[in-house]
């Protein structure tokens, strides 16, 4: 974590690149707007903008401003895997929506193939391609947050997202326009380029009968109220599964269920998981992810490692 200065919470944007978002998005970027409200930890200081992007064309114009300018950026889906610092994230923080929360399902020659938009909802990609019989996407059923997101993050349980890819399609600021990429799936990670927007997503599953398909989604979804704290704020598993074991076992059998750091607490249902009681800030939350992995550190000798991304500026001194 860095001490912050002055410098790091100054605004990047002047008065000429706030008309220039303006032009392009019209009340539609936000400045200096706090972001715990689009985190599922709901927690994270402010964007110098906020900026709500409704189609291609729209986000062609804002990575070719970001170019031109060299202008900080970052793209939040719905901010279910990320801890964003007390000090709030300079530049400009891109959020998808409009056309791109479309999900549309067609069958295909016996399979069953979603299309859908960077920022679509994993609840409704989940339960549209179940209604179609979609072989496997009980696997996802239940993870918060949008398809762009959990394409990055390769997200799933015992199979995850990147298994059913057909195609992806991406812009970035020294590609803006839409093309497509290719991208390869590794344990809760991708080789997708950090500077890349994905904007549409085509997945493609076997067909199997509806029935089939919505029972065993139930059931996952059953297990997950039953094993997680999902009515808190968290923002899942923090640290990645060693190779062999499970994180939540060794920080459990190190001790460290219903530790607390201000407002947050190691969830004494599931040790991976840290919630938010009402008043946690970033540090609370980033102090404790230290002291529990270095309890493990110390207990097992395994180096955790986050799953969670760490963004914007983290303020050290109180
Ligand atoms: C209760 C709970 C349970 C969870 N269970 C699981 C689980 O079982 N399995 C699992 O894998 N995860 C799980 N997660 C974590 C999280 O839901 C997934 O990682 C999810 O896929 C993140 O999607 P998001 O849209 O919220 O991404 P964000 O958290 O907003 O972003 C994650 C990363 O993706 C990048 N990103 C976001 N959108 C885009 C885009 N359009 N283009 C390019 N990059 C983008 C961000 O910059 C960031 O680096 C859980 C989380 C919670 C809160």
């Amino acid at each position: 974590m860095s001490v912050t200065t002055a410098r790091a919470l100054h605004t990047l944007l002047r008065e000429s690149d706030r008309e220039t978002l303006r032009a392009i998005l019209g009340d539609r970027v936000r400045f200096d707007e706090p972001l715990a409200p689009y985190t599922s930890w709901k927690i994270g200081g402010p964007a110098d903008a906020l900026a709500m992007v409704e189609n291609e064309d729209e986000l062609a114009q804002l990575l070719r401003f970001c170019l031109r300018r060299r202008m900080a950026w970052w793209i939040i889906g719905a901010g279910s895997n990320v801890l964003v610092g007390d000090g709030g994230v300079r530049g400009i923080v891109v959020r998808l929506a409009g056309d791109f929360a479309a999900v549309r399902v067609h069958a295909d020659d016996g399979r069953v193939v979603v299309d859908a938009g960077g920022s679509a909802d994993m609840a409704l990609v989940t339960a549209k391609a179940a209604s179609a019989g979609a072989e496997g996407i009980g696997s996802l059923a239940g993870i918060p947050g949008t398809i762009g997101g959990s394409l990055r993050m390769n997200a799933g349980t015992d199979r995850e997202i990147g298994e059913f890819v057909r195609e992806v399609w991406v812009q970035s600021p020294s590609r803006p326009g839409t093309h497509r990429a290719s991208v390869q799936y590794l344990y809760r990670q991708s080789t997708l380029a950090r500077d890349v927007v994905v904007s549409r997503v085509v997945l493609d599953f076997a067909g199997s009968s509806e029935r089939n398909v919505r029972s065993e989604m139930q059931g996952r979804l059953v297990r997950r109220k039953r094993t997680q704290p999902i009515a808190l704020p968290n923002a899942g598993s923090c640290f990645r599964n060693p190779p062999g074991d499970k994180a939540a076992r060794l920080i459990e059998a190190a001790g460290a269920k219903g530790w607390r750091e201000g407002g947050a607490e190691v969830s004494p249902l599931h040790a991976n998981f840290i919630n938010n009681l009402g008043s946690a800030t970033a540090k609370d939350v980033a102090t404790l992810l230290a002291r529990v992995r270095r309890a493990v550190r110390d207990r097992w000798n395994v180096e955790l490692k986050l799953e969670v991304h760490l963004v914007g500026v983290f303020i050290d001194a109180t």
